[in-house]
């Protein structure tokens, strides 16, 4: 064998075995994780109003074991993660983006042991950690989604799931969030692999676990069938799981949780849950942007104080409060500038937005920008994009202000959108100051203060 013949079969290993060692990583995505963490906890709030939950230690104790031992010794990103125990038959497991996981009882008792019960956990959670839901919905929605996620919307829902269902997008189990790709399913299962064996968990379990469902899914049993029109089978599991034993971690498989044929018994004690609405249909769809026919007198005092968050920070009026709930943006409005609707939603009539997104690549600042004036127009009633464009510098990065009108919530009014994008780089920030066209002389002195003193970290 000649040298050069080694070398080649040596570096083919190296190649071999850096491929089975490379785990898949959360893709391009228009959601930040702090946005992946507000829509799975609002969605989960609006979820748990149509499950029945199960209110026994032992059980929920005994998932939350399983699912923090995955976490931890699994070694999965930091989440706010929570397991809930839902009584009910179908054989069942779903998780939100951003944490919050439910396990139905029908899965406890299909499992034949906890590694299998702990791959379904396993593979969820890697949904939540390569940021599937919310990664789907991007590709599907494209820059429209910006406007509505990152301002929490003038005009729109001031809450992610509010501005979801704008777009369509429910919460529930056939939601964009939660239908996989079969490439997701092949991540899930390959970072679910990883984190059963490194959290001391066979991983042939859980491809033995998932091809018995997916057999049972082919007679129709309908208590599967759910699982699998979410959770599309990417072929042989258990095949994938052998052709990566020599990658994964050797741990010792035999450590349990906790007793799980004593679980089963315990679940098939629990009284019968009260009758709930049947889950499924997805979040509540928002109505028109709330109007009012007040129109409020907004006293300006001319003080100022500082916000500081994000990455950025920059003065605005004092008095002005926080609204809304968006963790990764602000929206800055000063009392009865908002007009609330029903359901959380609201309109901004007076106020700021500040928010970022993640730049595809590298920040294409006018195309980016365009592309979050579309959205604006196309989500807002009434609105439009008045005039071109102008290069402006903030904090001596490069910037575009630009002017959009809307359909103002105060009935009757329109309203004068300014809106500042900056390029910096990894991230467009913007900025969106919003007032009735028959107010604007007054404000816009004031923003223009506001923009003078923004200053990146
Ligand atoms: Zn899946």
């Amino acid at each position: 064998m000649s040298k050069r013949l080694v070398a080649i079969m040596v570096l083919g290993a190296l190649v071999l075995l850096a491929q089975g060692k490379k785990l898949p990583r959360p893709g391009w995505n228009l959601f930040s994780k702090q946005q992946d963490i507000q829509l799975g906890k609002e969605a989960a709030a609006q979820m748990e109003q149509q499950l029945a939950l199960v209110d026994n230690r032992e059980l929920t104790d005994y998932v939350n074991r399983i699912g923090q031992r995955l976490v931890r010794d699994g070694q999965l990103e930091e989440y706010p993660y929570f397991f809930k125990v839902v009584q009910e038959d179908s054989i069942n497991a779903f998780a939100f983006p951003g944490g919050p996981m439910y396990v139905h009882t029908g899965l406890m008792r299909a499992a034949e042991n906890e590694a299998q019960l702990a791959g379904v956990l396993a593979h969820e959670l890697s949904h939540v950690v390569l940021r599937h839901g919310t990664a789907q919905v991007s590709k599907a929605q494209g820059f429209q989604i910006l406007a509505m996620i990152g301002g929490a919307a003038l005009g729109g829902g001031g809450s992610m799931t509010g501005a979801l269902a704008q777009l369509g997008i429910g919460v529930g189990l056939n939601s964009a969030l939660m239908k996989y790709s079969r490439n997701a399913e092949r991540d899930a299962d390959l970072l679910g692999m990883h984190t059963m064996a490194r959290a001391g968990y066979n991983p042939l379990e859980m491809a033995r676990f998932f091809e018995k469902l997916e057999a049972e899914s082919g007679k129709q049993n309908k208590l599967v069938a759910a699982f699998f029109s979410s959770h599309p089978s990417p072929g042989s599991r258990v095949k994938a799981v052998e052709q990566e034993i020599p990658y994964l971690p050797r741990s010792d498989y035999g450590r349990t949780e906790g007793d799980l044929n004593g679980m089963k018994q315990t679940i098939g004690r629990l009284p019968a849950p009260a009758k709930r609405p049947q889950p499924g249909a997805g979040g509540g769809q928002a109505g028109p942007p709330p109007q009012t026919d007040q129109r409020p007198q907004i006293q300006l005092s001319g003080r100022m104080r500082q916000f500081q968050g994000g990455g950025v920070r920059f003065d605005y009026p004092d008095g002005w409060e926080r609204v809304g709930t968006d963790q990764n943006g602000v929206t800055l409005a000063p009392r009865g500038g908002v007009v609330q609707g029903q359901g959380g939603s609201y309109s901004l009539g007076y106020g700021i937005i500040a928010s970022a997104v993640a730049a595809e690549g590298r920040l294409n600042l006018s195309r980016q920008t365009q592309q979050l004036l579309q959205s604006l127009a196309q989500n807002n009633p009434g609105g439009r994009v008045e005039g071109r464009s102008e290069r402006i510098t903030i904090d001596r990065s490069n910037a575009l202000i630009s002017r959009m009108s809307a359909d103002s919530p105060y009935r009757g009014a329109r309203e004068s959108i300014v809106v500042i994008t900056v390029d910096r780089r990894e991230q467009m920030y913007y900025f969106i100051f919003v007032s009735p066209d028959y107010d604007y002389k007054r404000f816009e002195p004031v923003y223009q203060q506001v923009t003078q003193t923004i200053r990146f970290q």
